[in-house]
């Protein structure tokens, strides 16, 4: 059974450690983060973006698959399935289609644009028992064609989105999706106590959680950061054991074509990414 966010990072909040969000794209995804959270006895969001909502053929999908996947492998952690970044039509759709969790991702539109939206998303959300995750404020980086600037958010705008009783809230303090570049300047801490001043008990959401040194993740965690977002760490993983299988050859060998055995090896290289950053964000045995 999936469960909305709510009560893990309510929890999460509580004990200062953060709940990971793992962006799943097919099976191999899906299955390796589920096993890696209930070895490790953590609670789990599994991430989709509309993107790979789309490549799975459509959040009908995603929800049948993931469903059907925690029954099947006993999963017993708490699961919460989400909609990463959604526009508000996407919104409804996975809510419709069975997802727990949502983010309404309206920080494109001005701030009463993004208020009047989030609105409408939380009175649905909240008919159906989903919790949602609002954003203020562009964060940097590329996410299924969004570009921003490792732009921060206004403490005030963040009050006024969190106020509408939202259940977390993805605020930018300079985090960038995919890789950081070089240049990277880090994350802003003093905007971060800010924010959390001004949001009261509210779970904070750090995306980009990819390269992000390890120090400054757990100094976010302690000023209120309960849920970050991994997802290109997990690609980057996969695809390198993935390159050294078949750099070894051993696609050619016997039949190391067989896909189950051609995706093993990124499976494991997921399932020991998904491991370690559960250990950072201290969710192991959180369940
Ligand atoms: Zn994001």
């Amino acid at each position: 059974m999936l469960v909305s966010a709510k009560e893990m990072l309510t929890k999460a909040h509580e004990g200062k450690y953060a709940v990971g969000q793992f962006n799943i794209n097919n099976l191999e995804w899906t299955k390796a983060i589920l096993l890696t959270a209930q070895e490790n006895n953590s609670p789990v969001i599994l991430g989709v973006s509309e993107g790979a909502g789309k490549y799975m053929t459509g959040f009908k999908t995603v929800a049948a698959m993931v469903k059907a996947m925690v029954e099947t492998l006993n999963i017993t952690v708490p699961v919460a399935l989400h909609l990463d970044h959604g526009t508000y039509d996407g919104a409804f759709a996975a809510m419709e289609a069975g997802f727990s969790s949502v983010m309404f991702d309206g920080s494109h539109y001005g701030i009463e644009e993004n208020v009047q939206k989030t609105k409408e998303v939380i009175a649905k959300a909240a008919e159906l028992g989903i919790s949602v995750e609002a954003e203020v404020g562009a964060i940097g980086g590329e996410e299924d064609g969004v570009v921003g600037g490792g732009e921060v958010a206004d403490p005030d705008e963040c009050a006024k989105i969190a106020g509408l009783g939202v259940d977390m809230l993805a605020a930018g303090i300079g985090n960038i999706h995919g890789v950081y570049p070089a240049n990277w300047t880090g994350l802003h801490f003093d905007v971060l106590a800010q924010i959390q001043e001004k949001v009261g008990d509210m779970p904070l959401v750090l995306h980009g959680g990819t390269g992000i040194p390890e120090d400054m993740v757990k100094k976010a965690i302690s000023l209120g950061v309960s849920k970050v977002n991994v997802n290109t760490e997990c690609q980057l993983s996969f695809a390198a054991a993935t390159r050294q299988y078949i750099e070894a050859g051993k696609d050619q060998q016997g039949k190391g074509f067989d896909p189950r055995k051609l995706l093993a090896p990124g499976f494991e290289a997921i399932k020991a990414t998904v491991k370690e950053k559960m250990e950072l964000f201290g969710s192991v045995n959180k369940a």
